[in-house]
């Protein structure tokens, strides 16, 4: 499989982290995790084929995860790129998706269901196993972040990645990330958070060393990050794996 950060940074605007987006290639198609306003040009900018996509991950309805869905879709329906697809865009997430997606379309009649594609929606439960592409199995997780809020688990072949997306403190995560090959999780902030529903890097790393991940992925940089350099703070908690600062444009083989 292969991975690439989209979008390293949060909903606050920054020089060089946009918003929440990675980009996963496997053998049986690609998906996209999330889907920031800026995650729709930075497909582009990466020279991913868009036009292409298989599935969408949506992991909870905060906008700097989903609000470049109804854009998306408003270029897909009119794009030169898709009028010749024929094969189903599957967008995937917790209940009230498709109220969501509902809601954006109607704000101002923007047809975004009339695709020259099928569209599916499906909303999935916590715990249900479910196929996110032919070949890959996906199960998510309820996390304390948002009502609706979830972390998942992706396997191809042997190969296994969990991605948090926003949530707060819970060992439950260690569990569902235990041994994977890429761990992707939320590091919003360095120490004293603000909030319960992020995690801090001491949090973090606490969960990497239980989980023991192949490698390990910290994204969804606030801009306070700018006055630290992670990698070597993390470092300090001697994680049991190799720690990686998600940057847009990162990209990692998995295999
Ligand atoms: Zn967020
Ligand atoms: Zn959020």
């Amino acid at each position: 499989m292969k991975f690439i950060v989209l979008g390293s940074g949060t909903a606050v605007p920054h020089p060089q982290r946009s918003s929440s987006a990675y980009w996963l290639e496997t053998s049986s198609g690609t998906i996209l995790l999330d889907c920031s306003a800026s995650a729709i040009h930075r497909m582009a900018q990466e020279k991913l084929d868009w036009a292409k996509l298989d599935a969408i991950w949506i992991s909870h309805f905060h906008l700097d995860h989903v609000g470049g869905l109804a854009p998306f879709l408003f270029g897909t329906r009119n794009a030169p790129e898709t009028r010749e697809r024929k094969k189903p865009l599957k967008i995937f997430g917790a209940k009230g998706l498709e109220k969501l997606i509902k809601a954006f379309d109607a704000a101002n009649e923007y047809k975004l269901f009339r695709q020259p594609f099928p569209l599916e929606i499906r909303e999935v439960e916590p715990l249900e196993k479910f196929e996110i592409l032919e070949d890959v199995e996906a199960v998510a997780l309820d996390t304390p972040h948002t009502d609706e809020s979830l972390a998942i688990h992706l396997r191809h072949k042997d190969k296994t990645l969990v991605y948090t997306a926003d949530t707060g403190f819970t060992m439950t995560l260690g569990d569902f990330a235990r041994n994977v090959d890429l761990l992707l999780i939320e590091c919003s902030f360095y120490k004293n958070k603000p909030v319960e529903k992020h995690l801090e890097l001491g949090e973090v790393m606490h969960l990497v060393r239980y989980a023991k991940p192949q490698r390990v992925v910290l994204t969804h940089l606030y801009p306070e990050w700018d006055a630290f350099d992670l990698v070597s703070e993390a470092e300090k908690f001697s994680p049991p794996c190799e720690v990686i600062e998600a940057k847009d444009g990162l990209r990692l083989v998995i295999n």
